[in-house]
Formats: structure tokens, C-alpha cells, sequence
């Protein structure tokens, strides 16, 4: 087994921005660096979010940035059977039961969801499945933001893993995917900061050990807003891989007067690898775009 297991997990929704260029960057050299694998998973689990040949496209942004990847691709869509295993073994257990709520009856009431169905014994058939919160814990250590307090009334919300349309919730796909692919490592944005302690609970009543993480900051553009396939951030281009490749390691922090546009993609991972921290962050968790000048 390996010491270091890290992923990139890209969501096909579309092809990468320079948001997640930064995060297959970092979480690729923060593997590399520790001499360990790094893995590519497609989360197609959402098919309603995903477009057709994104997947393809992401992974040609991936090698041309001077990225590999260690062994298969798993696509979510194809894990459908070892979710439901992870659903019935929650059953088994008694951690699970049926919600009606819809989204929005849910935000008429309050921020998050308080917990209404869960003595209703309602039938699993057409409705959500949640498991009861039994982990009230709100930290987590994390290795940029060092110790992170999330929301207590959104740690304790029973987190909903599987939905009433019948797909897998990603907070579930997410982690029976990383269990079996032995991650120790999850590097990713900081905006998923708070599903990460929903995440550790899962961890939790699976009976399994949590990875550590390392949440990147945020690429803002300008306004404040993440860059994000929702926000039709600008998809980056193969043809200027190395100017993509110097400005994410400008954004975080790796600018210097060694790098140059006119060197080669592997000329920049190399120089990378030999460069990373993860205290170049600064427990950043944002960071505007407008800190370089791209695009
Ligand atoms: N699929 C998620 C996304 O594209 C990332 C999930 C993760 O890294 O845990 O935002």
C-alpha cells in the first residue's frame, strides 16, 4: 500500500478553468512531490450536470498541462453498485430513513435541514435517503487552513445521500470512491470546506479512516464570484499551456523570475516540483484572479 495516495476529481460538467487547473496542479505536485500516486476520477455521479464529451476534454487539458495520472480512470456512473452497498450497509446498521422535504420546504424553514422526517417511517421508495447525524464534531485539521470550524448547525444536519430522483449523493460517492481507491490525500478547493466535515461522518459510520486534507483557496474573478463551470468561467486553452502553467503558479504564490512562458510544460513541472509548499498558501482561502494578469 502506498504512503501518499492523492486524486483530482473533476465534475464533467465542462471543461477545466483555471480554478481547477490550480487544483489539478497543487494536488498533483503535492502527490509527486511525496513520491506517491495520484489518481483521476471522473464524478459523473450528478448525470443531470454532466455534458457530454467534457470528460475527454478534461482529461486532454490534463496531459497537455504536463499532468499523468496513475492507473484506471473510475467513472462514478459505473460505481452504482458499490453505493448502493454502502446505502444498504447504513441500513443494516439503522443509520438511515426517508425524507419527503423538498429543497425548498426545507429553506422556508430554516437554514439547513432540522431533522423533520426522521421519526416519520416513511417508505425509501420515491424519496430521499439521509443518515442520522450521530458525529457532532466541528473541527478538522486541514493542511493549509490549519484547524477549521465549520457551522455547527450544518455539521449536525443529516446529511442526504442518496436523492429523491434516485442518484447518489456526491457527499456518498465521494467517499465509498476514496475508500476504495485508498486515498490518503484530498486536495481540492475550499469551497467544499464544509462537506468535508459531513464527509469525515460517513467515514465515520462506514467504519473507515479519514484522508487528510489540504483545501486550496478559491480562484475568484474579480467581482469575488468562484470561478465555476455555473459561471461559464473561460475554458483554458491547450495551445498555451505553459502561460497557463505560469500564471496558476503565480497565483499561488510560486512567482519568480526563473519562470517563463517560454519554457516547456515539463520544464515548469520540474521547476514546480522542486518549488511546492503548501505554506506558499498562507491559509489563504481566496484569492482574486486579478492577483495575475491572465486571460
Ligand atoms: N467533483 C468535485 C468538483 O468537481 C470535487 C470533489 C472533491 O474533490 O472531493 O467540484
Amino acid at each position: 500500500m502506498h504512503s501518499y495516495v492523492g486524486r483530482f476529481a473533476p465534475s464533467p460538467s465542462g471543461p477545466l478553468h483555471f480554478g481547477s487547473l490550480v487544483c489539478a496542479l497543487i494536488s498533483f505536485l503535492h502527490a509527486r512531490q511525496a513520491k506517491g500516486q495520484w489518481l483521476v476520477r471522473i464524478e459523473d455521479v450528478d448525470t443531470t450536470r454532466v455534458k457530454a464529451g467534457a470528460d475527454q476534454i478534461i482529461l486532454s487539458q490534463i496531459i497537455a498541462h504536463g499532468m499523468y495520472w496513475d492507473g484506471n480512470i473510475i467513472y462514478q456512473t459505473n460505481r452504482q453498485d458499490a453505493y448502493q452497498n454502502a446505502v444498504d450497509i447504513l441500513h443494516k446498521k439503522q443509520l438511515i430513513y426517508a425524507c419527503s422535504c423538498s429543497r425548498q420546504a426545507i429553506k422556508s424553514k430554516a437554514k439547513y435541514y432540522t431533522g423533520t422526517c426522521r421519526d416519520l417511517h416513511l417508505p425509501f421508495k420515491n424519496n430521499a435517503i439521509r443518515i442520522i447525524n450521530t458525529c457532532h464534531d466541528c473541527r478538522f485539521q486541514d493542511l493549509n487552513l490549519g484547524e477549521v470550524l465549520v457551522d455547527p448547525l450544518f455539521c449536525n444536519e443529516d446529511l442526504c445521500i442518496q436523492r429523491k430522483d434516485g442518484l447518489f449523493a456526491y457527499n456518498l460517492a465521494v467517499v465509498v470512491d476514496d475508500i476504495k481507491q485508498n486515498i490518503t490525500h484530498v486536495v481540492r478547493g475550499a469551497d467544499l470546506i464544509d462537506t468535508t466535515l459531513q464527509q469525515r461522518h460517513l467515514y465515520y459510520v462506514l467504519g473507515e479512516n479519514c484522508p487528510k486534507y489540504l483545501h486550496l483557496p478559491t480562484i475568484c474573478s474579480e467581482d469575488g464570484k468562484k470561478l465555476s463551470k455555473q459561471n461559464h468561467a473561460t475554458a483554458i486553452e491547450n495551445r498555451r499551456a505553459s502561460k497557463n502553467l505560469v500564471d496558476a503558479l503565480t497565483v499561488i504564490g510560486m512567482s519568480s523570475n526563473s519562470l517563463s512562458e517560454k519554457m516547456t510544460v515539463e520544464e515548469l513541472i520540474h521547476w514546480a516540483l522542486a518549488h511546492w509548499s503548501p505554506s506558499l498558501l498562507a491559509k489563504r482561502r481566496e484569492i482574486l484572479i486579478s492577483a495575475i494578469n491572465t486571460v
